[in-house]
């Protein structure tokens, strides 16, 4: 059994992708072929957005930073619970990534932390107190599908006058209150590492923004800053999607509200079958909002002695995986951050507990049956 099976994702969808493989190999448009503004539409209007195709979800993160003119010695409010490149993208402009913890029901930022934070922004390594207009952005995770409360976090970024980035690399495909992940926040991004939600054959990302200029300075930066040919207008670089990654996604994409569907039967399965485990106090399933649908990216759950069951699994040739095992302030990477250990305990402990389960839209009944026999077991 595969984790996130691509094999057999291809095995069913093989005539649609080869088709449009082979639509790009006759064209020879290799870079800046049709197929990238056709996923740009076909996306921006899922989302109700402008969007703009980038090389992956990482440089979309840059790309947006860019656009907001993040600054040497700029800081960036995000969370120390999450994939890497939000600390990465925030360090390489030489801004100052600030943290604010998750809270302990979805695992994403706090919105009461937050509150309290930007009432009173301190600088971790000064411990002064940061003068009001030098926090210029939020970089807020929508963690494994769902997507984090921006009712709050809107209104905090209005209040506090700091652009919001909703990372949505995870929950491409997701809706609170019928509204799209990608929707949220003055830009927005998305992955398509090929086992996200809807992933490609490689790298790639998608930027999305509400405000048609910030698209066009978008579109610029992602190709060298250029308004004309050989005229660089300001700074960018190469954070180009390359087209077949584009006929690969848009092949996909025709199958993605399926695939979706799937995804969260899936879910729904374990919801049903874990629940006796959760209730006895060993396992904690995914609470998803009430209103919201995730994309369940990964199905993500805490667990009692957790290196004993992932023993336990792996003895069962069941994969899983573990998103994240160390919070950010804790990398050695990033230990000029100022933080230590401590400062986050809600992301200490929930990284030394998540654990998730197998998860795609093509794994069988038998197979989900098999792994919840297996958890069932071992507890
Ligand atoms: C995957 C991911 C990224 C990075 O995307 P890549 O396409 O792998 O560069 C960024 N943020 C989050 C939350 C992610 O899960």
């Amino acid at each position: 059994m595969d984790f996130c099976d691509l094999r057999r994702q291809y095995s069913f969808l093989r005539k649609p992708i080869d088709e449009s493989i082979a639509k790009v190999l006759e064209h020879g448009l290799f870079i800046n072929g049709p197929e990238i503004k056709e996923l740009e539409e076909k996306l921006g209007n899922y989302v109700g957005k402008h969007a703009v195709a980038v090389s992956s979800g990482t440089d979309a993160l840059l790309v947006s930073l860019m656009a907001l003119d993040i600054k040497p010695g700029d800081y960036v409010v995000t969370v120390p619970f999450t994939f890497a490149a939000n600390v990465e993208t925030i360090l390489m402009l030489g801004a100052k990534p600030l943290f604010v913890d998750i809270n302990p029901d979805d695992f994403m930022i706090d919105a009461d932390k937050l509150t309290h934070f930007l009432e009173n922004p301190v600088d971790p390594k000064t411990k002064e107190k940061i003068e009001s207009g030098r926090i210029k952005a939020m970089i807020i995770v929508d963690l494994y599908g769902d997507i984090a409360d921006y009712e709050k976090i809107e209104e905090l970024a209005k209040k506090h006058n700091i652009m919001l980035i909703e990372d949505a690399a995870q929950a491409f495909g997701a809706e609170a209150n019928g509204k799209k992940a990608g929707a949220y926040g003055d830009i927005a991004l998305t992955s398509f590492f090929p086992s996200k939600p809807l992933g490609g054959y490689g790298d790639g990302g998608m930027v999305f923004t509400g405000d048609a200029n910030m698209a066009e300075k978008i579109r610029k930066i992602r190709n060298h800053g250029q308004e004309g040919k050989y005229i660089h207008e300001i700074f960018g670089m190469n954070f180009r999607m390359d087209t077949l990654q584009a006929a690969v996604i848009l092949a996909k994409f025709n199958e993605f509200d399926n695939e979706l569907e799937k995804r969260r039967k899936v879910a729904a399965f374990y919801d049903e079958n874990l629940k006796e485990l959760e209730d006895k106090g060993v396992l904690k399933l995914p609470r998803i909002k009430e209103n919201n649908k995730s994309a369940y990216a990964q199905y993500s759950i805490l667990a009692e002695n957790r290196e004993e069951f992932v023993k336990h699994l792996r003895e069962k040739d069941i994969p899983s995986a573990i998103h994240y095992p160390k919070a950010l302030h804790l990398q050695n990477a990033f230990s000029d951050t100022g933080y230590v250990s401590g400062d986050f305990p809600m992301a200490e402990e929930i990284s030394g507990k998540i654990i998730s389960l197998p998860l795609d839209a093509y794994k069988t009944e038998e197979e989900l049956g098999e792994i919840c026999k297996a958890i069932k077991d071992f507890y």
